[in-house]
């Protein structure tokens, strides 16, 4: 419905942010123009706006992670209902148990949940270090799901799997290279206890995407065929080969293509059907992660998004098994996969305010130029003065060549700062126009494609990239990104949008379109009003690869469940660090800083520079901001 005022509807919006295309059922727009979340994936919803309002009328400031718990229980869910259906339709006679691995996301809220929520589908957990076998032991006590262990293994971490399947878990040690052998056999000795056994193998399939170097003959971890014969045959001098139950792989994360999907699949049965043959009771066949989040909507094979379904992706992996496996008559094993990506990022939304605008203005020229100007800015204005669409990329090589020349009298001294000033003005003028002229041009060459972006307006966001996205520094990653209220308004405004480090790499300057990656996003005015964004699919990889750049701290996280009637509650609050807590990760004291401050203050009283009453405000306001939240305060 078109709004009579703005000539605008919120469809229009629901377009222009592709919300529906990338969105999966959980998130869409109200009528009145405020992002909805559905936590559930169907008809309820709550705003985004409003929860925000209700954060802030609670003290809590932006940034704030959200975590809608509901989605996390609906990820795991669709997941095991998507095997099941798949189990049914191929007639397949093993069973579905999924792992989650917790380096995805590791907090441990995250692990209480998924473990929760898991519980009526055996949903298991898998570490990959010492530590995360610590984490998960603590809240994966079901005899019937799957503790896989994958990763380098010592003593220490042995022992403690061991002690696990001791008291009854399904703890398997998935064996990565050959030397950890040798290590699990002696510790199992030691100890008196039979450890379920897996290996790993380097499959020959490649994925293409972000994360195709973790597959393949090439990656660091995994046996090859060779390798685990030689496996099958130590396991077999020792009297150890019943022990051999797992075939594990990874491809990468993030595999876009089903095809690749499909190929590894069918690679690892036959391997599999080779251990059977060698003798191991085998039963289980772990697929690792891989499974693709469509972060741009596109429904593409390109790095953001994903040509399958998991309806597809489900159904791809029982036919091959079953076809595979049939051939020779393998016994149907269980099937484990370790989708991390697929299972969290849905669930975590970052919410930030804008705090500012830098807005691209071209700079006025005056009329004439000092007939004693220097030749070069007379050579400048010139460009501007026969600039038109068809020579534009000729005026473009000029301008630049000027301008370089310029700045090289300058720095030999043959040239005032008044006059370098006046050439960056008179260059950035042309540029603009260009960039203006771009606009109307059929074919735009390539060089100038870029020129409206490098012009845009900056809008400041309350938020650190490092912090909260850093796969958008590390690895161009993709996240929606969009305004979550005044939805029935035309957006005005092209921008990129910069965090507050800043770093000049603090910045996200590629967007999800409609139907293409853009390199602005459309937004609104700023008016008196704050004005909140969201970052959307967050709850992957994003929490603990960020870092404390210009000692920017985690953000407050909030959880959020909303029952069937659409009734939220607040059910956990954790505030952000503060500045406090980020110096003394940093080995800063704290206490022995409110000294040296006092101090200071001490001496200027001393020396009459201040008064005791200013020494008083002085330490109040030093002790204030060692309390408070490490981002922008309003
Ligand atoms: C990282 C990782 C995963 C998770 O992959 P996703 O693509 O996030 O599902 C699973 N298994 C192993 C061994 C991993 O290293």
């Amino acid at each position: 419905m078109e709004n009579k005022d703005t000539g605008w509807s919120v469809e229009q919006s629901a377009e222009i942010y592709g919300i529906g295309n990338w969105g999966a059922d959980y998130f869409s727009i109200s009528q009145e123009g405020e992002v909805l979340v559905h936590p559930h994936g169907n008809g309820v919803s709550v705003s985004l706006r409003k929860i925000a309002d209700g954060l802030l009328d609670r003290g809590l400031g932006m940034p704030v992670l959200l975590r809608m718990s509901d989605i996390l229980d609906s990820r795991i869910k669709k997941l095991h209902e998507s095997f099941a259906s798949a189990i049914t339709t191929f007639e397949y006679h093993g069973k579905y148990r999924g792992v989650y691995p917790i380096k995805v996301n590791q907090q441990q809220q995250v692990l209480e949940e998924i473990a929760e929520f898991g519980a009526r589908y055996h949903h298991g957990l898998e570490a990959g270090s010492k530590p995360e076998l610590i984490a998960a032991l603590a809240y994966m006590q079901d005899p019937e799901a799957y503790l896989i262990c994958n990763g380098y293994k010592d003593a220490e971490f042995v022992d403690l799997g061991l002690y696990a399947r001791k008291m009854g878990l399904q703890c398997v040690f998935v064996v990565e290279n050959p030397s950890e052998l040798e290590l699990i056999i002696d510790r199992s000795n030691t100890l008196g206890v039979r450890p379920m056994i897996g290996v790993r193998l380097k499959l020959s399939t490649q994925a293409s995407g972000h994360w195709n170097h973790s597959g393949g003959e090439r990656s660091v971890f995994g046996l090859n065929p060779s390798q685990v014969c030689d496996l099958v045959d130590r396991l077999r001098d020792v009297g150890m080969l019943d022990c051999l139950q797992l075939l594990h792989y990874h491809v990468g994360s993030q595999i876009p293509n089903i095809r690749d999907i499909r190929d590894a699949v069918v690679e690892a049965c036959r391997v599999y059907t080779g251990l059977v043959h060698e003798g191991a009771p085998m039963g289980i066949l772990d697929l690792g992660g891989g499974l693709a989040v469509d972060y741009d909507g596109s429904h593409a094979d390109s790095a953001a998004s994903r040509n399958y379904s998991l309806e597809e992706y489900c159904a791809a992996i029982i036919e091959n098994m079953v076809s595979t496996l049939d051939e020779n008559d393998i016994p149907h094993p269980n099937i484990v996969t370790e989708s991390g990506r697929a299972t969290v990022a849905y669930y975590s939304i970052l919410l930030f305010n804008i705090l500012d605008e830098s807005r691209f203005e071209i700079s006025e020229l005056p009329k004439e130029l000092d007939e004693d100007a220097h030749e070069l800015l007379h050579n400048l204005i010139a460009v501007v003065n026969v600039l038109n669409i068809r020579n534009a990329q000729e005026c473009y090589h000029d301008a630049f060549y000027y301008r370089d020349e310029i700045h090289q009298r300058f720095k030999h001294g043959s040239m005032t700062l008044r006059e370098r000033a006046f050439a960056g003005e008179i260059f950035w003028h042309i540029v603009t126009r260009i960039a203006m002229l771009t606009k109307e041009m059929e074919y735009v060459p390539e060089e100038l494609q870029k020129l409206p972006s490098m012009l845009a307006d900056i809008y400041y966001g309350n938020f650190s990239l490092f912090q909260s996205l850093p796969d958008v520094w590390a690895i161009d990653q993709l996240f929606p990104v969009m305004p979550i209220h005044r939805l029935k308004e035309k957006p005005e405004r092209e921008v990129v949008l910069a965090d507050i480090t800043c770093d000049c790499d603090g910045k996200i300057d590629q967007f999800v379109g409609q139907y293409t990656t853009s390199d602005t996003l459309p937004l609104h005015n700023l008016t008196n009003e704050e004005y909140y964004l969201g970052v959307f699919l967050v709850g992957a990889y994003q929490e603990t690869l960020g870092d404390l750049h210009n000692l920017l701290g985690d953000t407050n996280v909030v959880t959020i469940q909303v029952d069937q009637d659409g009734h939220m509650r607040y059910t956990r609050e954790l505030e952000g660090d503060s500045v406090a807590d980020v110096l003394s990760y940093v080995e800063y004291d704290p206490k022995r800083m409110m000294q040296r401050i006092r101090q200071l203050a001490e001496e200027a009283v001393r020396a009459e520079r201040i008064t005791p009453k200013d020494r008083r405000m002085i330490m109040e306001a030093y002790e204030d901001g060692m309390r408070g939240y490490t981002y922008f305060e309003r």
